[in-house]
């Protein structure tokens, strides 16, 4: 196993590592998810929100999807606000000559990823964009093309305070992801529109709004671009950031190196680890083994039961139970960087570290941290409501 540093590489300073930098991850050729030729491309209106949406998870649900989308929580709506102003912002055409700097795809991705780092990225990856990868079609049914070869993955950190703060199932469940997806809606806005300027075409890909962004699956291409592993919770978990972050891509003809897939032990780890699974209030994350599913070898999350939870949750907005109680969600202290190092160098550490993980109480939440109004919208005004399941 070598030491996941590319700092001897010109091409990844330290800092293009983002937090990775002193833990033992291996790149890898495939990602530790298998995925098999059987796996097919997805149509964006059986997604469970698509799903969902259209009732086929009873009228309950279906009226709660309603409720959610326009957000249920001031704060969130606010935020929305915002990121459905950037997804209408109209893209700038393509520059009709490619700029004078260097075309060399090492290069360009050096500069690409400091200028996202530049913007305030976590975390920057990037990786070829395979055509599974890609929705078949839009939400309204539309086919979609496949026009884009390349990716670049930028994701951000979930503000921990409240991540800490909140149950992970009540009124700051929207607002903590919104603000992630603020932050990325504009980075990805303005790389799209720089690239745009450079001469090579590009696409914001990032959520949530009312505008259609995604014609690609993000999780595929964080497992490709190495942003983490796939866990039990059926997301994608990085080494660091844990399950605690956002993601969006920037699609682009730009030529680019690609990044691995990484191996840091996660498969083993969330094998014996089941902490998000006993967490989880509606019981859609599995207990037992993997499963193959469209071609991808992996724990299937119960998108039936979660986003029913999801959309009909009387106490909160989007419940983040999984992403709170995961023993790797926790900040970038010198102690918690210390005890990741040593668990993706040893499985004894792992295994230690698993049994301290209740002990120390991930899932706890910190209710005298709590700064937020617990408010939804009901007609046209606000009324407060209950404090989540405290
Ligand atoms: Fe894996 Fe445990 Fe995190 Fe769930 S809580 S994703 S099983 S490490």
């Amino acid at each position: 196993m070598m030491q996941y540093d590319e700092r001897r590489d010109r091409v990844h300073k330290r800092h293009h590592m983002g937090p990775f930098a002193g833990l033992r991850i291996r790149p890898t050729d495939q990602p530790t998810t298998r995925i098999t030729p059987a796996v097919r491309r997805i149509d964006a209106r059986n997604t469970a929100y698509g799903l969902a949406g259209r009732g086929e998870y009873g009228p309950v649900v279906q009226q709660g999807v309603q409720k959610s989308l326009p957000s249920k929580h001031p704060l969130s709506a606010a935020q929305k606000d915002v990121i459905d102003h950037l997804a209408l912002i109209r893209g700038n055409s393509v520059a009709p000559r490619v700029a004078s700097i260097p075309q060399d795809p090492a290069e360009l991705t050096r500069h690409i990823k400091e200028v996202a780092h530049f913007l305030k990225a976590d975390l920057v990856r990037t990786c070829h964009v395979p055509e599974w990868a890609h929705y078949s079609h839009d939400r309204h049914g539309n086919p979609i093309e496949t026009r884009y070869g390349n990716a670049i993955i930028i994701a951000m950190r979930k503000e921990w305070n409240a991540v800490r703060a909140s149950t992970g199932c009540d009124w700051m469940g929207d607002p903590i992801s919104f603000q992630a997806y603020g932050h990325l809606a504009l980075v990805a806005e303005t790389m799209a529109n720089y690239i745009r300027r450079l001469g090579w075409e590009a696409s914001a890909q990032y959520g949530p709004s009312f505008v259609d962004q995604y014609t690609v699956l993000l999780p595929p291409l964080l497992l490709l671009a190495g942003v983490g592993e796939i866990s039990r919770a059926g997301i994608v978990l990085n080494p660091v950031l844990g399950l605690g972050f956002k993601a969006a891509a920037i699609l682009t003809h730009m030529p680019l190196r690609p990044d691995k897939p990484i191996d840091f032990g996660l498969q083993q780890f969330c094998q014996t680890c089941r902490i998000c699974a006993l967490n989880c209030p509606s019981h859609a994350i599995p207990t037992g083994d993997k499963v193959t599913y469209n071609g991808y070898e992996t724990w299937k999350l119960d998108t039936r039961r979660c986003a029913s939870l999801n959309f009909t949750n009387k106490k909160g907005t989007m419940c983040n139970r999984c992403v709170k109680s995961c023993p790797w969600t926790q900040p970038n202290t010198w102690s918690h960087h210390l005890v990741r190092a040593l668990v993706t160098r040893s499985r004894l550490a792992g295994r230690i570290a698993l049994r301290a993980a209740p002990l120390l109480g991930s899932a706890r939440d910190h209710p005298a941290d709590k700064w937020w109004f617990d408010l939804e919208y009901v007609g046209r005004g606000l009324e407060s409501r209950g404090v989540g399941d405290r």
